[in-house]
């Protein structure tokens, strides 16, 4: 759509959980580019310094001299800041380098909590329907920045052991975020990551995430699946890689669970 005369908002998703390597980036690069498939307009925001959301989509280093630091201080636009990506309808704002230091530097300006809320007031109007947020893989100011900005979390949570471990601090600083800034966050939904289904444990840990998160877990499950950890080498979301594995077929079937939510939510 091209955004329209009232300025119509888009819906914003931080993909958050402190801890690394339980699938958020992988979530963010592939779920959008599942959504973008449907012909919406999708803004992936790289708030990881790491930038493996960045690298992910083949995004240049050079291409990433306008990134989110300058975003976040204030030095750049989204209009210029986002990047367009390989796939139609999905762009970016890159992480460069200076991010790293974004989260020292913020604790000493105004507003610190709100850089991002701000930054992101431009996508209003400007025809993006979701905005999607791949979180660091931290509880600090950054990731404050995001569940300020957003209006609904999505975490991922991997099949194993202590999946649920750290959980509780992340729901404690949820709703401190409520409290302080964003009083209407939701918890959009929890997608159980790098399912194995050779491995009985990956089945406990999903049911008793089931049961401890009820209808807030998403029924598709997303597979551990090799192409999915190959297609990040390759520059490319795991769709453009290999539509037909098992990892695409299952990002596809949760953007289409989180395009029905997101209806149901708005009738
Ligand atoms: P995070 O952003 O939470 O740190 P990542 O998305 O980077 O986690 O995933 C951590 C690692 O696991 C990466 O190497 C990624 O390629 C791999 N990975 C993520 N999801 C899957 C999956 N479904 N199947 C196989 N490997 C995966
Ligand atoms: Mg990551």
């Amino acid at each position: 759509g091209a955004g329209g005369p009232a300025g119509r908002a888009p819906h914003i998703i931080a993909i958050a959980n402190q801890k690394g390597g339980v699938g958020k980036t992988t979530t963010a690069i592939n779920l959008a580019t599942a959504l973008a498939a449907t012909k919406v307009r999708v803004l992936v925001i790289d708030l990881d310094p790491q930038g493996n959301a960045s690298t992910g989509f083949g995004i240049a280093r050079e291409a990433r001299r306008q990134d989110t630091y300058r975003l976040l201080s204030g030095d750049l636009p989204l209009s210029q800041a986002a990047i367009p990506t390989q796939v139609p309808g999905l762009s970016i704002v890159p992480a460069g380098v200076d991010l790293a230091g974004a989260e020292v530097e913020l604790v000493a300006t105004e507003q610190r909590e709100q850089r991002l809320t701000e930054a992101l007031g431009a996508a209003t109007g400007a025809g993006v329907d979701y905005i999607l947020i791949d979180c660091p893989p931290a509880l600090g100011l950054l990731t404050i920045n995001a569940l300020v900005a957003a209006h609904a979390v999505l975490i991922p949570l991997q099949c194993e052991f202590f999946a649920l471990e750290g959980i509780s601090h992340l729901m404690r600083t949820i709703e401190r975020v409520r409290g302080r800034f964003n009083p209407a966050l939701a918890i959009q939904g929890i997608v159980l990551t790098m399912f194995d289904k050779r491995n009985n444990l990956s089945d406990m840990v999903a049911q008793d995430v089931r049961s401890y998160f009820g209808d807030k877990v998403y029924r598709t499950v997303i597979p551990r699946n090799v192409r999915v950890s190959e297609a990040p080498s390759h520059g490319k979301p795991v769709l453009l890689y290999d539509v037909g594995c098992a990892g695409s077929k299952a990002y596809i079937q949760l953007a289409g669970e989180l395009i029905r939510q997101h209806r149901t939510l708005a009738a």
